[in-house]
């Protein structure tokens, strides 16, 4: 599998290079929108294309459309038809924004044996190990429910949502919030630390949902009332997104 590069002008030149068919070609034309013209695409239009391969023929199977300020990625579910991901069901990434200085030192593990005393000690978070004060932004938007001081923990800062999730932030350097405030997601929190129990400069982040540790990494959003058919694009998004970036 994998990703074509954002294609502008005319889409046509780009999907033959890809040694797709023509049926392949019809099939995305009927899930885009009328008023894009796939022959001659507008200066603020873009495709990029996920192929895969299927009984040996190229086949589209994801594919993210940019229109203006309007973006949506569409999943194959069957040979003729595209699932396109609206703004009902939006998906969610709950993993930390990573900034580039950052690389994941430390991943979710519930049953980590401390090497010293043997004991399982969780690690309930993930790691990203970043330069003193690099800027925490919050996940979620959602009110600050904790902004304190734990020996353990150190300087953190505890964001709750809705439906039940929440985020922490730990072992920072300064918490740039108080407690009760409202923050949007993506707002500038702390800045990162490593106070309290730790052994270098690091973020650890925690999403929990209803009060139980998630691994943030593999959380994929589960909303009720989800019908067969999204549930099945779910189940290919993970497979396809990482070629969409
Ligand atoms: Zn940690």
């Amino acid at each position: 599998m994998y990703s074509t590069d954002v294609v502008k002008d005319n889409f046509y030149i780009t999907a033959s290079k890809s040694g797709l068919e023509s049926s392949e070609i019809a099939a995305l034309k009927r899930s885009i929108p009328e008023r894009v013209n796939l022959k001659q695409l507008k200066k603020n239009e873009s495709i990029r294309l996920v192929v895969g391969k299927k009984s040996g023929k190229s086949r589209i199977v994801a594919y993210k459309l940019s229109a203006g300020k309007s973006e949506y990625t569409a999943y194959r579910i069957s040979d003729s038809a595209f699932y396109k991901l609206d703004d009902n069901i939006a998906k969610v990434n709950m993993a930390y924004p990573k900034p580039a200085s950052a690389r994941l030192s430390s991943t979710f593990n519930p049953a980590r044996v401390n090497p010293v005393s043997g004991k399982v000690s969780p690690h309930n978070g993930i790691d990203y190990s970043m330069p003193m004060k690099t800027r925490v932004v919050s996940v979620i938007g959602g009110t600050v429910t904790k902004a304190e001081y734990n020996k353990t923990m150190g300087y953190f800062v505890e964001v709750s949502g809705k439906a039940g999730i929440k985020t922490r932030y730990l072992h920072l350097n300064k918490i740039l919030v108080k407690k009760g405030q409202q923050v949007k997601s993506g707002a500038s929190i702390a800045l990162s630390g490593n106070s309290g129990r730790s052994s270098g400069p690091h973020l650890h982040y925690e999403l929990l949902i209803n009060d139980k540790p998630v691994n943030s990494l593999a959380f994929r959003p589960q909303k009720a009332g989800l019908s067969k058919l999204e549930q099945h694009a779910y189940a290919h998004m993970q497979e396809y997104e990482q070629y969409l970036d």
